[in-house]
């Protein structure tokens, strides 16, 4: 999640890396970079504009300490900021209240709601050994009661009765009075969504909650929505008041424009995210760990597996093994080339790769250029089995042989010799490093 976003900002980083040091010009120009980079994550504007200002005024003028490069520098206050849009500390649900606690979700139809709920409740009775009661409000789409039934019954957590004709306030009393009498900790009332913020959702959602008097109200927010999430949640806080947001489908968020807008729009905390379908992917919101995910500090094998969507998972595995051990012969040259051109050339696998600017650089300076990755990819079917896994035995005869096999020249044999000694010592280094980003500012 969030790739794209820390892929735009470790190029940023890199070429600030490489300046001397840490002037007002640097930093607007990398500012105005950042500017775009957030931007096309589909952060909100305003967003953007407060973030940039912030880091600006605390980067300009800073002193560089001698053990560390501006560019470092800059990441660390990038970093800090961002920690500190997305809201510094977890903040998880609070049960601070006298039993049994009710907590309201709200939220748009088709935003995770109703598994959201189901999610929760499981993981307040597993962490926290509490009994939790769980009622739909829906009563305009019997499916939903339904379906909250059904994810109670799998994941053993009580639903209330369904009753036929009574309104959404009847529900949440009847709920309320349940949960008393029946000994639970936690009551959770799973309102009606809409497909779009209307009034009548609004009344009815803020009437319960005057009814209810909840001790969390949760807005349940698409992350892939973006902007209109963030729209979604100013709308639900300033009608109804909310006390947290939980974010869906950041499983499949690769921008990462939302979570960074939410906290900052509303002010309100997002407290959890929804990182996939099943019962059980729900994680604490840690802002910490989120900006070190923006900024790009993923391990080698969460990066195979990223660039892995095109190839099966076991050529992945296998791959992701290799480059950690430093292993890399010409068939594995080989299948990175077939790869490039179904990835849409070189940017694809290497964009995938945090803190590989520089890297592109030295990979387009040895001639591996989209153009010629067809070439190479004949020279490499040229070789014997055993030249491709032993490199070191390809002499002066065998390159010649392998240039007239594939209808090029020796020199053209060189520099696949080359670009695979390069890539080699490269996988090598990550091996070692598995740092990303930060790990590769720190061998500058
Ligand atoms: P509701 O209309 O808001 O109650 O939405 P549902 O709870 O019925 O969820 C709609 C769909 O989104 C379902 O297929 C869920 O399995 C799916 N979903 C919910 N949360 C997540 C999440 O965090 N990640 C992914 N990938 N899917 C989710």
């Amino acid at each position: 999640m969030f790739e794209s976003l820390s892929d735009r900002l470790s190029g940023i980083f890199d070429k600030l890396t490489r300046r001397g040091a840490l002037s007002e010009a640097d930093v607007s120009e990398a500012m105005r970079e950042v500017r775009r980079a957030l931007l096309e994550a589909d952060v909100a504007l305003d967003v953007v504009k407060s973030f940039t200002d912030k880091v600006r005024t605390r980067a300009v003028g800073q002193e560089v300490v001698k053990s560390i490069t501006p560019g470092q520098m800059v990441v660390k206050i990038v970093h800090d900021t961002l920690v500190e849009t997305l809201g510094s500390d977890a903040r998880p649900i609070d049960l601070v209240a006298p039993a049994p606690v009710p907590i309201l979700m709200v939220g748009l139809q088709g935003s995770g709601k109703t598994t959201t709920t189901a999610k929760i409740a499981r993981r307040l009775k597993e962490r926290e050994r509490k009994r939790v009661l769980m009622a739909s409000l829906d009563t305009r789409r019997p499916a939903a009661m339904e379906q909250l039934k059904v994810l109670g019954e799998q994941n053993d957590v009580d639903t209330l009765p369904i009753v036929a004709g009574q309104s959404a306030v009847e529900i949440a009393k009847r709920a309320l009075t349940a949960a008393r009498l029946g000994g639970y900790d936690v009551v959770i009332l799973d309102t009606a969504g809409r497909v779009t913020v209307d009034e009548g959702l609004m009344d009815e959602a803020a009437e319960v909650k005057r009814v209810t008097d909840p001790h969390e109200v949760l807005l349940v927010a698409d992350a892939l929505t973006g902007q209109d999430a963030v729209n979604t949640a100013r709308a639900f806080d300033g009608r109804i008041g909310i006390t947290g947001i939980v974010l869906t489908r950041v499983d499949g968020d690769g921008r990462g424009g939302a979570a960074l807008s939410m906290r900052a729009v509303t002010g309100k905390p997002i407290k959890l995210m929804g990182v996939g379908e099943k019962a059980d992917a729900l994680e604490d919101f840690h802002p910490s760990r989120v900006a070190d995910r923006i900024l790009g500090m993923g391990d080698i094998v969460a990066l195979v597996e990223k660039a892995a969507e095109n190839f099966d998972a076991e050529r992945a595995a296998k791959m992701a093994a290799k480059m950690g051990k430093g292993e890399f012969d010409l068939d594995d040259l080989a299948e990175q080339l077939k790869q490039m051109q179904k990835l849409g050339g070189m940017g694809g696998i290497m964009s995938l790769m945090p803190g590989m600017g520089k890297m592109k650089n030295q990979i387009a300076a040895a001639g591996l250029d989209d153009r010629f990755v067809k070439r190479q990819i004949a020279i490499i079917s040229s070789m014997t089995k055993k030249e491709r896994a032993k490199p070191a035995v390809i002499d002066a005869k065998r390159r010649k042989r392998i240039a007239a096999g594939s209808g090029t020249d020796v020199a053209d044999v060189n520099k696949v010799l080359k670009t695979h000694r390069q890539m080699a010592d490269m996988m090598k280094a990550m091996g070692k490093q598995k740092g990303g980003l930060m790990g590769a500012l720190g061998g500058m």
